[in-house]
């Protein structure tokens, strides 16, 4: 039995059948069991913030494996504390809680907004419990952050639902502003939708949101876990508008590929968890933290964001001249930085195979986009080719019947 055997045996099929074994990485670029290269852009969907093998990483991982991985929060641990004090300096007087997944960062997200809903209404919990989310998000597959995914895809087959959620419509403020009331805990958002398509949401909007949180005493809540870690060229996408933010959630590039996440509470939010409120095993152990932090040393000593800043316009004017040349396949150039994608005319199943024939790896996402998700290390040279193997692979698709 091969590996694909293997799967199709052993592993349920939530996951469909995969297209290839990936075998080996270095840098933006991965190797399947046929020894075929392929630049890397889909990145474990925005997770190898380094790409591959980062020797830092490397280091830094095997030296806290050899040293102390895991003691449980029973014990504090210095990667951990230390880990915490940089994402603060970072995203701003707060503090900080640690578990495994983008699933599990939203739910505690989600239990610190009933937390909030219960202290608003004077102590009394059950009653402030709404959290207004936006059409086309993504937050997650658990029961909570599932029932904040307003998507039949994601839904169906595993109603009811957690009750409590509505329903806006990003970059559309009065939609919120009819959703939220004097029982809404909290609105909770992505600054830029990655699963659902990267849709960007608007400086104004996210400000609307602030206002009409402030107003209705709502936390306004943000889920960075895909456009957070310097995806966008700031540490976290929010901050491109400059809004402030009660609370957001992190994972994916967090880890640099391996497993972690966690929130930010804004100072003010802070002591809404006490003791015994929430936990986890794993959450924050000592071999995670130090992944993450191999991640900032990288981030930080290699002056990644403003490479992003530097790199990114050209990158995206070269794919922009692509959709210009193809516009019966694309149809814009989306997203921001390097969370950045093409919105086609059709569903992305063949452009994402085409691509990968031809050596480039990227993510679907929504109905018609495909994301390329570059490691934030990429060389010019790697963007470069990206682009002209999209070029390449636009230009020799066949034309699309007009509609
Ligand atoms: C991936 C993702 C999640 C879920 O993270 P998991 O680690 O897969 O649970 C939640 N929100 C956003 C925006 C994501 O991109």
């Amino acid at each position: 039995m091969n590996t694909a055997d293997r799967y199709a045996a052993y592993l349920l099929s939530n996951y469909g059948a995969p297209a290839l074994t990936l075998v080996k990485g270095h840098g933006a670029c991965v190797t399947d069991d046929a020894g075929k290269t392929y630049l890397d852009f889909c990145t474990g969907i925005a997770v190898n913030a380094l790409g591959h093998a980062h020797p830092v990483w490397v280091r830094r991982v095997q030296e806290q494996a050899a040293t102390l991985a895991h003691v449980s929060n029973l014990f504090r641990n210095e990667p951990q504390s230390l880990l915490a004090e940089k994402i603060v300096q970072k995203a701003g007087p707060g503090r900080m809680l640690f578990c495994n997944s983008g699933a599990e960062a939203n739910e505690a997200l989600l239990k610190l907004a009933r937390l909030h809903g219960k202290r608003r209404n004077g102590g009394v919990e059950g009653v402030v419990t709404k959290v207004v989310v936006a059409a086309n998000a993504f937050h997650g597959r658990t029961y909570g952050s599932m029932s904040a995914t307003p998507q039949e895809k994601i839904q169906g087959g595993f109603r009811p639902m957690l009750d409590g959620f509505a329903t806006g419509r990003i970059n559309d403020l009065a939609s919120f502003e009819a959703l939220v009331d004097e029982r809404t805990a909290a609105v909770l958002v992505e600054p830029l939708q990655g699963e659902g398509g990267l849709t960007v949401a608007q400086t104004e909007f996210l400000h609307g949101l602030r206002a009409l949180c402030d107003r209705r005493g709502a936390l306004l809540m943000f889920d960075e876990i895909q456009a957070g870690m310097g995806r966008t060229g700031k540490w976290f996408g929010h901050q491109i508008s400059g809004v402030r933010a009660d609370a957001f959630s992190m994972a994916k590039g967090l880890g640099g590929g391996f497993p972690i996440g966690a929130i930010w509470v804004a100072k003010g939010n802070d002591d809404l968890f006490t003791p015994g409120s929430h936990g986890t095993t794993f959450g924050g152990n000592p071999l995670a933290c130090a992944a993450a932090l191999a991640v900032f040393e990288v981030i930080e000593s290699e002056g990644l964001l403003e490479k992003i800043a530097a790199y990114a316009p050209a990158w995206r004017a070269a794919l922009a001249s692509t959709a210009a040349a193809r516009p019966d396949i694309i149809k814009e150039v989306r997203g921001v930085g390097y969370m950045t994608g093409l919105a086609l005319t059709d569903a992305p199943a063949a452009f994402v195979a085409a691509l990968r024939e031809a050596g480039l790896l990227v993510a679907p996402a929504g109905d018609n986009v495909v994301r390329l998700l570059p490691p934030l290390n990429a060389t010019q040279a790697e963007l470069a080719e990206s682009a002209a193997i999209v070029d390449r692979v636009a230009r020799a698709m066949p034309a699309a019947p007009a509609k």
